[in-house]
């Protein structure tokens, strides 16, 4: 069956709306050409040639001066015919070209239409598909970079090549199905042990790397931690540079948590104050408890505040105590309050970044400085996962290559290979989905209209 035929030509304005100098009305389908020449009065259209032409409503009254970029199919965005108008900005023209079309038997297109065509025509794959998504919102320089190198297929190549390598794994395993126990040969055993080994150790890095650098894509949150009066809102004030928090010296003043956006060199980082780490005496203390365990589970960068005038005492030590073992977190050792008397042991905090300062007179360059490098830290040229689709592919990737090494090392071959298979289709779906119509048009209905 010929999919095109069957499928309606599509029209959306690509760019956004407002007063700019030009906006692109685009069409995908079969009848793309024959609606432009229609509405342009216009039959030769040579493909990739910017034509310059007049653009008239059905009755034939003028109403812009456009250009067309024609591309025929295969060589287009989609794999089909393809025509962009390129006309004057604002937001009645695009508009009304937009209803010409659709009066000329276009449909309008719905969010991510093109995109979800590229790729069910097999122009691109879903990792690509999904970066192109993510570039238009790109929250920073970071991310975009990343996406770029995706859109280019960096992520499908190594799919493939893991899928390669599980495949050749598999081959051997059918073969040797039918050997018995004894006959199993050993090396090639520990062969196919070693291959599987070294994709799931990439896997690891690339799991590990991904989910610490997850703020490129989606900002990054820093989380500001101490017991009460060690001066947190004082810091958050500094950072944000006005007063959002209020400042008092009772104790618990910031019951519940607060939240600000900053952008650090480009790169938005989310700011959490919260409600100091105590056991609380009252309800509303130990709801701010909960949120600052929580609060440093789920931030990237924690910036963990004692009182340097004062003594380390017990609650001091529970926050510490919090701060162990956080894995893939940017942790910062505050000692407020630089310009009081010190009091507080410094080698109470051995093994973390150590900063000095006083919130209260503003001196947090030195922190932000920090701060902005680990946001800002450059490519190390490893594979980013940038959505949840696919860091939950190589989960399950691994997961199924765990269970796939218990059974060979217990010689179940059929186990074995029943896991390898599933381990081929997780890291598979990366690009090509063996999912539902529903699904594909949610994850392709996430994108912006046009695209
Ligand atoms: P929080 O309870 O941890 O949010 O602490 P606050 O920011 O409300 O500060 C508690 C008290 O410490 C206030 O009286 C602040 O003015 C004071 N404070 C905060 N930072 C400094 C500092 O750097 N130096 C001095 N001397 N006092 C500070």
């Amino acid at each position: 069956m010929n999919l095109k035929e069957n499928k309606p030509t599509i029209s959306a304005i690509s760019t956004s709306l407002g007063s700019a100098a030009i906006a692109v009305v685009r069409l995908s389908g079969a009848m793309a050409l024959e609606i432009v020449q229609t509405l342009t009065n216009k039959k030769e259209f040579t493909p990739r040639v910017a034509t310059l032409c007049n653009i008239y409503d059905l009755n034939g009254e003028l109403l812009d001066e456009v250009i067309v970029l024609y591309f025929q199919a295969p060589l287009s965005y989609t794999r089909e015919d393809v025509c962009e108008i390129q006309c004057h900005g604002g937001t009645i023209i695009a508009q009304r070209i937009l209803e010409l079309t659709l009066e000329c038997g276009a449909v309008l297109a719905q969010n991510g239409e093109f995109t979800k065509r590229a790729f069910l025509n097999g122009r691109i794959d879903l990792s690509q598909a999904q970066a192109v998504a993510k570039m238009i919102e790109a929250k920073s320089i970071q991310a975009q970079k990343a996406l770029a190198k995706q859109l280019k297929g960096e992520l499908s190549v190594f799919v493939q090549n893991a899928r390669e390598n599980l495949y050749e794994v598999l081959a051997y395993s059918e073969v040797m199905i039918d050997y018995s126990d004894e006959d199993l040969p050993q090396d090639l055993i520990l062969k196919l042990s070693e291959k599987i080994d070294i994709l799931a150790g990439h896997l690891e890095k690339i799991l590990t790397h991904s989910l610490a650098r997850n703020g490129i894509f989606e900002g990054f949150s820093l989380c500001i931690v101490g017991k009460p009066n060690v001066g947190k809102s004082s810091l958050l004030n500094a950072l944000l540079l006005y007063d959002r928090a209020i400042v008092s010296n009772i104790a618990g003043t910031t019951r519940d948590t607060i939240e600000e956006l900053l952008n650090i060199r480009g790169v938005q980082v989310r700011i959490i104050d919260t409600a100091g780490i105590r056991e609380g005496q009252d309800e509303i203390e130990k709801i701010g408890i909960a949120k600052s365990k929580e609060c440093i589970q789920k931030s990237d960068i924690v910036l963990a505040l004692f009182d340097s005038s004062d003594f380390l005492d017990d609650e001091d030590r529970e926050i510490l105590e919090l701060l162990n073992n956080q894995k893939n977190k940017k942790i910062m050792i505050v000692l407020n309050k630089s310009d009081l008397s010190q009091r507080i042991q410094e080698d109470e905090f051995v093994g973390y970044d150590v900063f000095k300062l006083s919130a209260k007179n503003r001196e947090i360059d030195v922190l932000l400085q920090v701060i902005g490098d680990f946001v800002e830290q450059s490519d190390s040229g490893e594979i980013l996962l940038s959505n949840v689709h696919q860091i939950e592919s190589v989960k399950n990737t691994l997961a199924s290559l765990k269970q796939a090494k218990v059974e060979l090392n217990q010689g179940v071959l059929e186990l074995f290979s029943y896991n390898i298979k599933d381990a081929i289709e997780s890291i598979g779906s990366i690009t090509q989905p063996y999912e539902s119509a529903e699904l594909l048009d949610k994850m392709f209905g996430e994108f912006c209209l046009g695209k």
